[in-house]
């Protein structure tokens, strides 16, 4: 194999280019990123951030990595098309590069409900860069942000909004804070801190419309019953779609993200994809698609080793995910949907639910105990009565 291509420069486009050169790939690479500048962590935009603007802190390499490494990375550059008979993929400006391997790293990009109002300027979001230093100026002269969707950035941005001493007001429509990835007893958990930081949350409440002020910009939100909540910052943080047209357009099986099989092949083995666009077998037995920091590294890590080394297992990395809210470190491993039984036991930094499935650890979320959350990365999977028989408690279960 002579020349791989990367399109995207985020996370896992940035993983895949460094682990084919660790597992001694020693043909071209080719990076394509539509984003300008070195590729960047994410994370740290909804955290540390907001607070100390340290845009160089994010960058995931310097420079001369990508030099010394003999990685070629063209930035804010918009692939258009993937011509797979060709195997070339086909820049905005019409330049085409040749591939003998593609790898797709596309990530997604911020879901924007259809509600009546919500382009008016003034309404904000958070994925890139640029979305994370906006938002960070405005925040010293906003008084009250609402935040549509309490999910995790949603709340990681309310924590730090706080810390900023500005009031917020997070509009939640599930029942419950953060319910497509978490347990209730830990969503519950979390409506008590943001509460205690000062956050006013409304729970089961559908944002019908973005208010407007006399000059056209957001002031607010109306909800479907009536209520409404004024506020200078609007942030919409309601989930994300992922980045999938230029493979659905090359035909490519796609649903709900560009499907790959235990590989991390696309359904055209000469392209694999990776990270948040990538659908993949999934530990509970159905395909599954995951945002976050760890599937996309060790997603790239698995293609690496298949194309450079010939490895031929199956992807089975354990998930695991963080996300900081204020003070509040919640770590979960494993996937948690579905479970049948949830036992919580009282750490120090605040509960741990363990969640099982047909008796075995399907899932550890914690709070403030990175070393159970460790512990817990190495037992998922391990029947209930084993657990059971060290009382639950995971760091004894894992020596
Ligand atoms: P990305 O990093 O999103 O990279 C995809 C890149 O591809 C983007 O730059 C995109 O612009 C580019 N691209 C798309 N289409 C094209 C095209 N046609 N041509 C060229 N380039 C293209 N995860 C955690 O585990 N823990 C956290 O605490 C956490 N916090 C987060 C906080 C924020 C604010 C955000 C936005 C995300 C957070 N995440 C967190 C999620 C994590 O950052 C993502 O899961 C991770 O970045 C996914 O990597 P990726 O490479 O798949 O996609």
């Amino acid at each position: 194999m002579q020349r791989i291509v990367i399109i995207g420069t985020g996370q896992g486009g940035q993983q895949m280019a460094a682990s084919l050169r660790q597992e001694g790939f020693s043909g071209e690479i080719l990076m394509i990123g539509d984003e300008p500048g070195l590729p960047y962590q994410r994370p740290p935009l909804s955290k540390a951030y907001m607070a100390n603007g340290d845009a160089a802190a994010l960058t995931l390499k310097p420079s001369g990595f990508y030099e010394r490494s003999g990685i070629a990375l063209h930035d804010a550059t918009r692939v258009v098309r993937i011509d797979r008979s060709a195997r070339q993929v086909v820049t905005q400006g019409g330049t085409r590069h040749s591939y003998d391997h593609l790898v797709l790293a596309t990530g997604a990009r911020n879901f924007r409900p259809p509600v009546p109002g919500i382009d008016a300027p003034g309404t904000a979001e958070l994925r890139t860069l640029a979305d994370a230093e906006a938002i960070r100026q405005r925040l010293a002269t906003t008084r009250h942000a609402v935040v549509v969707g309490g999910g995790f950035i949603g709340l990681e941005f309310a924590a730090m909004a706080r810390a900023a001493d500005v009031e917020v007001t997070v509009v939640e429509a599930a029942p419950r804070l953060m319910a497509r990835a978490l347990s209730p007893q830990m969503s519950g958990h979390f409506l008590d801190l943001h509460h205690q930081m000062g956050t006013h949350v409304l729970l089961d409440a559908m944002a019908a419309r973005v208010l407007a002020d006399a000059q056209g910009r957001a002031a607010g939100v109306a909800l479907a019953d009536g209520r409404q909540i004024a506020g200078d910052l609007v942030l919409i943080a309601t989930g994300v779609r992922p980045n999938v047209e230029l493979a659905a357009e090359a035909g490519l099986t796609c649903d709900n993200g560009i499907v790959v099989d235990d590989g991390l092949a696309t359904s055209d083995p000469a392209i694999s994809a990776l990270g948040d666009v990538a659908v993949f077998p999934g530990p509970l037995g159905a395909p599954v698609r995951l945002e976050s920091v760890q599937a996309a590294v060790d997603h790239a890590r698995h293609i690496a080793r298949r194309l450079v080394g010939g490895d031929s297992t199956p992807y089975a990395a354990v998930p695991w995910f963080w996300s900081d809210q204020g003070k509040f470190k919640l770590q979960i491993a494993g996937l948690g949907h579905g479970a049948d039984r949830a036992i919580t036991r009282a750490e120090p930094g605040g509960p741990a639910v363990l969640l099982f499935g047909r008796g075995r650890l399907q899932a550890v979320e914690t709070v403030n105990a990175p070393g159970v959350h460790m512990a817990a990365r190495k037992l998922i999977g391990m029947p209930l009565a084993d657990l059971q028989a060290h009382d639950f408690d995971l760091r004894a279960a894992a020596k």
